[in-house]
């Protein structure tokens, strides 16, 4: 298990705020000073004054709320408020598990060339763990468009700029994505986005927690947004809370220990994507964080799991139902399956 470095904490934000209060109280009152010699001070210079002080605080307050929607950094992200709150408070603090994955990535939209080459719909492109962490995704979208993704972890970056884009494709293992878009007429800008760590802040193993307080979402685990599993989470544990609400709905104070109820239905849930997500993400040699004692017997379990499902369509019905999270892991502990996958790693 390790740590994520320290998120801002309740004091360093309080001495954050403190002192930009204590600027801008500063600035309005030497503001006051320098208006005085030519408008005076009456009541309409000083609402002038506290007017255009609170349209600045109001503005920057906007514009710092699109600013952490747009890039949505550990330290921005939902829940470091609660965080500190809980901090600020002096209750106990979550144990947290971290993948560290660096990933970077970049989305470009192409219009589809008319002499492209209609063999194919859509294009993955796999990194390869122990060469380069670089991969892509490319698929169809409305109006004859590709949605082009390019992904890179570590010490390798996603491009930045068209040229950087194409350059980026020149290097995957096979051309076909390049041969695609080098003629491609690209529509806006490049959007870019960081992600340095799988976060799982383990709610579930507090003793207690605060009345009327909860977490849900990313605010309790936030999943590396390439295995595409998050907004999955975050629905299941929206109808858990649902159903936990709904049990408890008769009981005197329903609120009582609502939130240790649900954490530990919500950590159920995690379970089973966080566990996927860590094997593909740990292949990477330069990833952060400790791999699962049994790391090696699962990726040669995984293996020989993927070989059977390609020869039996009840193995491969029931892998595809685990990656899409309606089933869980454990059901791969089934004695007749863990038989067959045995014998298949034998073969
Ligand atoms: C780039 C990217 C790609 C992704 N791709 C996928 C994918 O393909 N598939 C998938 O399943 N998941 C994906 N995810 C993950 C998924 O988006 C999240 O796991 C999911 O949205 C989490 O839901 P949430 O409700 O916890 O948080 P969010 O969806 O982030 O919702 C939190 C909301 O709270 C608001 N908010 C924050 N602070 C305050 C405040 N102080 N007051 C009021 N409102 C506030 C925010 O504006 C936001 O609207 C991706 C994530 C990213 C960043």
């Amino acid at each position: 298990m390790s740590r994520r470095p320290e998120a801002p904490g309740a004091v360093a934000l309080g001495v954050a705020v403190f002192l930009s209060g204590a600027a801008l109280l500063g600035i309005e009152i030497v503001a006051s000073r320098v208006l005085a010699p030519s408008f005076g001070s009456s009541l309409y210079v000083w609402g002038s004054l506290i007017g255009v002080v609170l349209s600045g605080l109001a503005i920057g307050y906007w514009a710092g709320g699109v600013l952490s929607d747009r890039f949505p950094t550990p330290y921005l992200l939902t829940g470091t408020l609660t965080l500190d709150a809980l901090k600020s408070m002096g209750a106990t603090l979550p144990g947290e598990t971290s993948i560290g994955v660096d990933l970077t990535y970049a989305t470009a939209v192409y219009d589809i060339p008319d002499d492209a080459s209609r063999d194919w719909l859509g294009l993955f492109h796999f990194p390869s763990a122990r060469g380069s962490g670089r991969g892509a995704l490319m698929l169809p979208l409305e109006g004859n468009k590709w949605i082009v993704t390019a992904g890179a972890r570590h010490d390798e970056q996603a491009p930045a700029d068209e040229a950087a884009f194409l350059a980026f494709a020149k290097q995957l293992r096979t051309p076909t994505l390049h041969n695609a878009i080098q003629h491609a007429k690209p529509h806006g800008r490049i959007l870019r986005y960081g992600f340095p760590e799988s976060l799982f802040r383990h709610y579930e193993r507090l003793p207690d927690f605060p009345r009327g307080l909860l977490l849900i979402g990313d605010a309790i685990c936030r999943f590396n947004p390439v295995h595409g599993q998050g907004m999955s989470v975050a629905a299941m544990e929206a109808a858990a809370l649902r159903r936990v609400l709904a049990q408890r709905a008769t009981e005197r104070d329903p609120l009582d220990g609502l939130a240790p109820a649900f954490f530990t239905e919500a950590a159920a849930i995690i379970e089973t994507p966080w566990a996927m997500a860590a094997i593909p993400d740990f292949l990477h040699p330069k990833t952060r964080g400790e791999r699962p004692p049994n790391f090696a017997q699962t990726i040669r379990f995984g293996l020989a799991l993927t070989k059977l499902a390609a020869r039996d369509p009840a193995v491969h019905k029931l892998t595809s139902e685990v990656a899409h999270l309606l089933k869980p892991r454990s059901v791969y502990l089934d004695p007749e399956l863990v038989q067959r996958v045995t014998a298949q790693t034998n073969e």
